[in-house]
């Protein structure tokens, strides 16, 4: 059972860093904040104090540098780790060397993360769980062209072929016929080779116009576990989310508690410990697993002002040891929230655009909330990602929401760089966005249509 703490290094940057300080304080923890040299320099008033300096700007010398994370926690007497997203979030090891050291690592134990970050074992455990997975075998491809070739016809063109430990968007590849299998797996497998170190693939049916489902967990160290909402992320530009909304919309509420039930249901199988993500693909009214992601995700506040639920708060009390009040999280989401994703980055060609940010204003008022970590003076470094400011609105009704939206989106300035607000005003005023549930593929869609938002 994990030991309580009173003080929290927070292994990260940018505005979840923020967003973990607040809500250590919100709960009487003491926050200790890292950054980087170009981090430190890149504050508008970089006088003396402030975050500890953990190493140079190259993430692998300072957010991803487990020895000098391991020595920062040791030097300020932090007892807790929060890995916040990206970065070594989703790394076992890292929560492994973390536990080693005598202190508590805000997360799932390292067997769940080593678990879910293979995607056939992954399927596997879903499978166990009950989880409808994407039709296709949880097994690794034989060598044999012809047994592969066996597989394929059985689960039926087109298929796609994945890495077993792939991510962020790459080692796959989708197979339209029988002559291209062979090709797809040699290519594939040498990919996987190189970029993951993992020769093992898989097979599965290549779903053409799924939507974006995922489901929110929360589970304690006593074996509760519940689920708390969904969301839908379907507009993404090269698998890159942009906006997310919860609830998805027209989803059943008999089918999201069937598959929400199951959710829970895997977590107490594979002995989960606090927040993550089920991501599914969401096609003619069925869900079909893809895969976990064993920690908070960007887009969760959508699901905190639906559900009424702070996740880091859940987050701090179950590493705590806490027990977890399932009757909390039974009730149905409360309203519609969106979250706009705002990138330093040209909103046409999608270059990043890092530079000083010379004036800022975000909008305020009822159901308009801002996680961001800048303010005028700030530099947006190139070392990372681009991310600068989550603009989220929650209303009574979607379209209630999306009005919101519309008008935030208008009154928010951000001066001296190139951002994305234009392509999110262009998206709020997209018809079939406004009517909901366009699939995966209709950013990038629209975007070939009109590249620039002329029409
Ligand atoms: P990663 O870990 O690289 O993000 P995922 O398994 O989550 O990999 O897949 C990334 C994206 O690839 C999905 O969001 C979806 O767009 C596409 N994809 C993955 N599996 C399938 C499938 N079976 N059918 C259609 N698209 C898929």
């Amino acid at each position: 059972m994990a030991s309580p703490f009173t003080s929290v290094l927070i292994a990260n940057r940018g505005e979840i860093a923020v967003r973990i300080e607040r809500a250590c304080l919100e709960l009487g923890l003491r926050p200790v904040l890292i950054a980087s040299e170009a981090d430190r320099a890149g504050r508008p008033s970089p006088a003396a104090g402030g975050p500890l300096s953990i190493g140079p700007s190259a993430p692998g010398r300072s957010y991803l540098n487990q020895a000098a994370l391991l020595l920062a926690a040791r030097v300020t007497g932090a007892e807790a780790v929060h890995p916040g997203y990206g970065f070594l979030s989703e790394n076992a090891d890292f929560a492994e060397a973390v536990e080693e050291a005598g202190l508590v690592f805000i997360g799932p134990p390292a067997s769940a993360i080593r678990t879910m970050g293979d995607k056939i074992a992954a399927k596997r455990a879903m499978m166990a769980a009950g989880v409808p997975c994407v039709p296709g075998p949880g097994e690794p491809l034989p060598e044999d062209a012809g047994a592969v070739r066996a597989i394929a016809e059985e689960i039926g063109y087109p298929v796609i072929v994945k890495a077993a430990g792939g991510g962020g968007g790459r080692g796959m590849r989708v197979v339209r016929e029988s002559a291209e299998v062979a090709d797809a797996i040699a290519i594939t497998r040498e990919e996987a080779r190189r970029a993951f170190g993992k020769p093992e693939l898989y097979m599965e049916k290549f779903l053409e116009h799924p939507r974006h489902v995922e489901f929110q967990v929360l589970c304690d160290n006593h074996g509760n576990a519940v689920w708390v909402g969904h969301r839908d992320c379907s507009v993404q530009r090269r698998h890159q989310k942009v906006v997310e909304e919860a609830p998805a919309p027209g989803i059943a509420p008999e089918l999201a508690e069937r598959i929400g039930a199951r959710c829970a249901e895997a977590c107490r199988q594979i002995g989960y410990r606090g927040v993550g993500t089920f991501e599914f693909l969401y096609e003619n009214g069925e869900f079909y697993f893809i895969e976990m992601n064993t920690r908070l995700q960007v887009e969760h506040p959508v699901t905190e002002m639906t559900a009424g639920v702070d996740l880091v708060h859940e987050q701090l009390r179950v590493a705590q040891g806490e027990v977890l009040e399932t009757g909390r999280f039974a009730g149905t989401a409360q309203g519609h929230a969106f979250e706009c994703r705002i990138n330093a980055e040209d909103p046409a060609t999608f270059v990043a655009s890092p530079g000083l940010i010379t004036d800022v204003h975000f909008p305020s008022g009822p159901g308009v909330r801002v996680d961001s970590h800048v303010s005028a003076g700030y530099r947006v470094s190139p070392y990372y990602d681009s991310l600068i400011a989550k603009l989220i609105v929650h209303a009574p009704t979607r379209a209630e929401a999306i009005g919101r939206m519309q008008v935030a989106l208008a009154q928010t300035r951000i001066e001296g760089i190139a951002t994305n607000l234009p392509l999110h005003e262009r998206i709020f005023a997209d018809p079939d966005f406004v009517r909901g549930c366009v699939d995966i593929h209709h950013l990038e869609k629209r975007l070939r249509e009109e590249p620039r938002g002329e029409a």
